[in-house]
């Protein structure tokens, strides 16, 4: 057994921090150990630490919690720190968004070519890239042995400017490849039976092997697919997985798009909404057209305001015990029936015994401390992992983890080079420069990403659009970066 702590930077993203503190919970080897929350916003800490301390309750697992507003604070004496900050907040994306549509630029300046995803900003992102940047160097001055496990977006980014740059333990981690077990859901086959891999780099990665009881099993993906694709009807905007979208990327690349993968495509699927609606599906056009974003963005102020009631209910009643569903609904009564719904199968789901979140940051910690070996798909730098990508890119690969560290295994069969040269190049080439235009603080590297998209039509539309993005409350600092 091995007692540590583990550091959640921005653990106010309730729902986030719940499913790591769960999974301790379930994790007998890492009985013991602090969690050190951290947050700027009080409130929510505050209801994340309730929420928190009755889980540990429940399950009778002997976890301790504390809190804070200082990010040094957290990383000190910290084994793991897990940062899921969203420095600026979803406000932050929607003022660019609104700013950058003036200017002709649909969905904001940040959706670019193979980054499509809402809140993944790597251009006007200025505040988030040198708050983790910042957070990866206080861990090399105050806890040079600890990992940093990042979470919060842009993923990609993030993985590769860190790990270039501050000598630290550290992978990127997301739960994107849990797409195949959707596939494997509808496909109705045994999970256990299916040997599958992903690769690529984070939110493009493609399914290249997938295998039933030793046998090729794309096949069945192809009708399934088929099925599916007639008369598409998605059930929220999220639901792309089997979405005409993907089919068609399936086609030109060769091998199925996984997880937000499918939300990253080209232009072709992301003109405009009436686009959108086609790949998609109606009514949304998928979650990042302004239909589906709406839709995720009310989910999420829903969901956080039912946390707090819930946070509220335990404060005034201290020994309240494990609230039946019945009582669960009362509490959140005011909130919409489908989120109501969601939250409480979510909540009853961390309370399983039985049930990991499907996070891997705790699965990794158990590994490496405890040698109990785990399979996980995680971002690191590529060392020759997939031929003809370069060492130092981070990709997204299938690892296993135990007390010796974190081992790749050999991607067999290969990624299709149509798939590294028309989509994995061109992704990696826009990862270089944001890491260009940041590390160098040189406007041209940012005017030159807008030069290149196709919404531009001149370069005073560049020029203007950045002003004013370069102009708002809270971009002093990026203001000055870019000024050199
Ligand atoms: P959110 O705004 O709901 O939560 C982020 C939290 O960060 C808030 O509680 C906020 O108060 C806090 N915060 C802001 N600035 C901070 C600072 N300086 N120090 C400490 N905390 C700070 O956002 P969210 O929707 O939960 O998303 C968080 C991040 O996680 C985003 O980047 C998102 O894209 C990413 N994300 C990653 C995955 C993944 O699998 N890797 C999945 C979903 C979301």
């Amino acid at each position: 057994m091995t007692a540590i702590k583990v550091g959640i930077i921005g653990a106010g993203s309730a729902a986030f921090s719940l499913r790591l503190v769960s999974d301790l919970c379930k994790t007998k080897g890492l009985s013991g150990s602090l969690v050190s929350l951290m947050d700027i916003d009080k409130d929510r800490l505050n209801a994340v630490h309730m929420l928190a301390m009755k889980f540990a309750e429940e399950f009778g697992a002997d976890l301790r919690f504390e809190t804070t507003t200082n990010v040094e604070d957290a990383i000190k004496d910290s084994s793991f720190v897990v940062n899921t900050a969203l420095v600026g907040g979803h406000s932050y994306f929607e003022q660019v968004r609104k700013i950058s549509e003036k200017y002709g630029y649909y969905r904001g300046i940040d959706s670019q070519e193979f980054n499509m995803v809402s809140d993944y900003y790597t251009i006007s992102n200025f505040n988030q890239l040198k708050f983790m940047h910042d957070v990866a160097k206080a861990i090399e001055r105050i806890s040079p042995k600890a990992w940093l496990l990042q979470a919060a977006n842009p993923v990609f980014e993030l993985t590769n400017l860190i790990t270039r740059t501050v000598p630290i333990n550290m992978v990127g981690i997301c739960h994107g490849h849990h797409g195949v077990d959707h596939i494997i859901e509808k496909l109705g086959l045994d999970a256990e039976k299916v040997e599958w891999q992903v690769a690529g780099v984070n939110h493009g990665i493609w399914l290249t092997k997938f295998m039933y009881e030793g046998k090729d099993a794309y096949p069945l993906i192809d009708e399934l697919l088929e099925k599916e694709v007639e008369n598409f009807k998605p059930t929220n905007p999220f639901d792309d997985q089997l979405s005409p979208v993907a089919k068609d990327m399936y086609e030109f690349y060769g091998k199925m798009p996984i997880g937000d993968t499918v939300r990253n495509g080209s232009w072709k699927y992301h003109y405009n909404l009436e686009t959108k609606k086609k790949w998609f599906g109606e009514p949304w056009g998928g979650v990042d057209s302004e239909l589906g974003w709406k839709w995720y963005q009310d989910r999420q102020a829903e969901i956080a305001i039912a946390m707090q009631k819930v946070a509220k209910y335990f404060q005034e009643n201290k020994n309240a015990k494990l609230l039946s569903k019945d009582s669960l609904n009362e509490i959140i009564s005011q909130t919409k029936n489908d989120v109501k719904e969601e939250l409480t199968k979510e909540i009853y789901n961390l309370l399983d015994p039985q049930r990991k979140s499907g996070e891997q940051h705790i699965l990794l910690a158990n590994a490496l401390l405890n040698n109990e070996k785990v399979d996980l798909v995680l971002n690191l730098p590529n060392n020759g992992t997939i031929p003809g990508i370069p060492d130092d890119v981070a990709v997204e690969i299938p690892v296993y983890a135990d007390k010796d560290g974190i081992h790749r295994y050999k991607i067999d069969p290969p990624l299709p080079e149509r798939i590294k040269k028309m989509y994995l190049y061109p992704r990696i080439m826009r990862m270089e420069w944001a890491l260009e235009a940041f590390l160098t603080g040189d406007k041209k590297v940012l005017e030159e990403f807008l030069i290149r998209d196709p919404r531009t039509k001149s370069y005073d539309q560049v020029v203007k659009v950045l002003e004013e993005i370069l102009a708002l409350p809270g971009n002093e600092e990026m203001r000055k970066h870019y000024s050199k």
